[in-house]
Formats: C-alpha cells, structure tokens, sequence
C-alpha cells in the first residue's frame, strides 16, 4: 500500500496595489475559480475548485498573485491506482 499525498490550496492572496486589472487570470483560470469584482481586479469566487495549476500566478504581469501550497497525505490509495 501506498500513501497518497497531494497538493492542497491553502489560500489564493491577490495583492490589489499590485494588479492593472488587465483580467488575464480571469480569462485563464480553468475552474472559474476567480470572478471580476467589477473593476477588473480578481476576487476568489469558489477556493474549493483551484486545482493549483499556478496558471494565474505564472502569468500575471504584475506578480500581483499568490497561490499558497502545501503537500497533504490522506488515506492509503491502493496498489498500482
Ligand atoms: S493577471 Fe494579475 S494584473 Fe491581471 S487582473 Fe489578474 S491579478 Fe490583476
Ligand atoms: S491556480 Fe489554477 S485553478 Fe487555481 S485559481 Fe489559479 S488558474 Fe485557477
């Protein structure tokens, strides 16, 4: 038996100073994990459906997002799954 570990979504942080509101992530982000609050700048709409693809955080011209990690083991996952 082996463990299964994963990458789990400990916060989304978007840094409004930073953001030009250019909406990239918006229109990137797989999940509809981040909604326009209405001036462009993200806000996190539903944390539950990021699947840490760091899509958002890598093109961002303005490093304005950050998208914090960690590595989590649950249940044992069976052999060859
Ligand atoms: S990609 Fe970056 S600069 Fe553009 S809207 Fe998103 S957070 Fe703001
Ligand atoms: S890490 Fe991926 S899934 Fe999560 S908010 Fe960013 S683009 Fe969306």
């Amino acid at each position: 038996m082996k463990k299964l570990c994963r990458i789990v979504v400990l916060d989304l942080l978007i840094d409004e100073e930073k953001c030009s509101r250019c909406r990239d992530c918006i229109a990137y982000c797989p999940m509809d994990v981040l909604a326009d609050r209405g001036d462009g700048v993200p806000v996190v709409a539903a944390k539950e459906r990021c699947i840490a693809c760091i899509g958002c955080m890598a093109l961002c011209p303005s490093s304005a997002i950050t998208v914090v990690t960690d590595w989590a083991c649950g249940p044992e996952a069976p052999e060859g799954g």
